[in-house]
């Protein structure tokens, strides 16, 4: 049980569902893109299950949420000036300080990524001590996509047996164990990659790499989520590879971006003389 009233206390489902509704609508109304009824009643069952989940464990445990973080005053060695800035998307502050950020991968990822994602919450932990005086104890990551029994669960009133024990075995928290005297390295390597974006050297990796990075999983995680992909060269080009050329497919997502017919056309052109290029 909570040692404290939070708002979460007083919530019912129904309050839960309808937050989602009235986002979902303003979220419609801003970008004018919806989601079709299927999609839209498995949103509504996943908030359904993170609720019933996480309710006893976070909800009501929580005390901050979207805690803008900045640490002004970096220097590069380069010697450009940079401040850090970050969000913590949930804080529990009470006999300890846990910082959780929220994910939208699935929870076996973030286990078998853990050590890439310790940085970012050092930083954070870093941040709310030095600006709040008070040492962080733990963080972790939320998963926000479910393992596929969890997302085959139709009804969570009327669970069946198997399913009972799919959803109560389901952890959609990872502790991620983080070192505060490695901090510094991390906030040393910010450094090394402004001053790589100050004198413009950006390019993507090459559509070999990219190759690697898929086998690796990489890729998946990253670029798909990367809101440069469709102007990246080598992320379009490596598409049209991985799909065997399927133009149809990435004509579609061009599409779905709003990019218009002649446009579409170029980008798939110069995709395809990339790849060229590149084997
Ligand atoms: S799609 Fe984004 S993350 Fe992937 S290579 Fe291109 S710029 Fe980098």
């Amino acid at each position: 049980m909570s040692d404290h009233q939070s708002p979460a206390d007083t919530l019912t489902i129904g309050d839960v569902l309808q937050y989602f509704e009235d986002t979902y609508e303003a979220l419609q109304a801003e970008s004018g893109y919806g989601l079709g009824p299927d999609a839209l009643d498995d949103a509504r069952r996943q908030v359904t299950l993170y609720w019933h989940k996480l309710r006893e464990k976070v909800a009501n445990r929580v005390t901050e949420t979207e805690v803008p973080l900045t640490l002004m005053n970096q220097i590069t060695p380069n010697e450009v000036k940079y401040s850090i800035h970050g969000v913590v998307d949930v804080v529990e502050e009470h006999d300890q300080i846990t910082l959780y950020d929220i994910k939208s991968h699935n929870v076996d990822y973030i286990h078998e990524e853990r050590e890439r994602y310790a940085p970012q919450l050092e930083v954070y932990a870093h941040i709310w001590s030095t600006l709040r005086g008070k040492t962080v104890q733990r963080t972790c990551i939320i998963a926000t996509d479910p393992p596929a029994k969890v997302k085959q669960i139709q009804n969570i009133a009327q669970m069946t047996t198997e399913q009972l024990k799919v959803f109560s075995e389901w952890n959609p928290v990872v502790e991620i164990d983080f070192q505060q005297n490695r901090m510094q390295e991390t906030i040393a390597h910010f450094g090394e990659i402004i001053d790589l974006i100050e004198s413009r050297q950006f390019a993507p990796p090459t559509v070999a790499r990219l190759q690697q990075m898929w086998q690796d999983r990489g890729v998946q995680m990253i670029c798909t989520k990367c809101d440069a992909r469709f102007s990246c060269d080598a992320y379009r080009s490596f598409a049209t590879s991985q799909q065997g050329g399927n133009t149809a497919r990435l004509m579609e997502i061009y599409f779905d971006a709003g990019i218009d017919q002649s446009e579409r056309e170029d980008l798939l052109e110069r995709a395809s003389e990339n790849r060229d290029d590149a084997f």
